[in-house]
């Protein structure tokens, strides 16, 4: 097992049963994090814990649905309970259904920014005690390009939820300074995940698979979300945008 300044670090991840926070919890792990990983497919998460153990590293699974605030909490207090701090959370759990606003897919708005903003704002109250009383931590978001441009038609509602996480982020990154907290935003373009199979229309998700050919594997982010992680307590890397090379937006 490699070492690193990743090695021994406690790391928290939602959305870990699949795509790129899947991918995040397999990297970090193999190169020593202690892992503590949530979603609600708890089938998928116990593999990723099992596939960890068995390589030697070491890894906690617990469902975990972010929409609901205690279960947050019981997440991050799993971490705390175990290894007494948590070093790292990466606020990961997301959707994208796509539709044009004039469909009506309220339901789906309401879904969007319950796991979204309101998960990703779960997590951040659930570390932020610890980590302030710790005297350091990392917060890792998971945001996209399309949280710089609104996608349209069909992405104005996902686009809000990522212009809402880099905003969060960025008015974390000031507000936690003086604690010697850091925070990152991650904006992946597009990756090869099961992502735009949260639409709900058939026809929205042919198109998304035809527009995700050019996609870029999740080990590509699970490789920024590690590099960020590494730097020295110094060093806060606060933005970082990924994109395959034929992605033009
Ligand atoms: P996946 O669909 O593969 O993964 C999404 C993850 O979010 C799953 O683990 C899923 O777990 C979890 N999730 C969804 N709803 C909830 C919930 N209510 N509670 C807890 N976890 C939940 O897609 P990606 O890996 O691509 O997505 C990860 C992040 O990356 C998202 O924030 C997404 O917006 C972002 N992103 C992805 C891009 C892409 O092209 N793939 C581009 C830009 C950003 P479960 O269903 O088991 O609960």
């Amino acid at each position: 097992m490699a070492t690193s300044n990743i090695a021994g670090k406690i790391v928290v991840i939602t959305g870990a049963s699949s795509g790129l926070g899947e991918s995040t919890a397999r990297l970090l792990a193999a190169q020593g994090a202690k892992v503590v990983i949530g979603a609600r497919r708890m089938d998928r998460i116990d593999t990723v814990v099992g596939d960890i153990a068995a390589a030697g590293g070491e890894a906690i699974g617990v469902k975990t649905d972010v929409t609901v605030r205690k279960d947050v909490e019981g997440l991050v207090q799993t971490a705390l309970k175990k290894f007494d701090r948590v070093d790292v959370i990466v606020n990961n759990s997301g959707i994208m259904p796509i539709a044009p606003l004039v469909a009506l897919k309220v339901d789906e708005w309401d879904r969007m920014i319950d796991v979204n903003i309101k998960g990703l704002l779960y997590g951040v109250a659930a570390v932020l005690p610890a980590m302030q009383k710790q005297g350091h931590g990392h917060i890792i978001n998971i945001a996209s390009v399309l949280g710089f441009k609104v996608l349209t038609p069909g992405g104005t509602v996902y686009s809000a939820t990522k212009f809402a996480v880099r905003a969060i982020t960025e008015g974390l990154r000031v507000e936690l300074k003086t604690h010697n907290i850091r925070t990152t935003a991650i904006s992946p373009g597009v990756v090869a995940t099961e992502l735009p199979e949260s639409s709900s229309e058939e026809a929205t998700r042919q198109h998304l698979r035809d527009f995700y050919k050019i996609a870029i594997p999740s080990d590509s982010i699970a490789s920024a979300i590690a590099y960020a992680i590494e730097q020295p307590a110094t060093v806060d890397i606060n933005e970082i945008v990924i994109r395959p090379t034929a992605q033009e937006f």
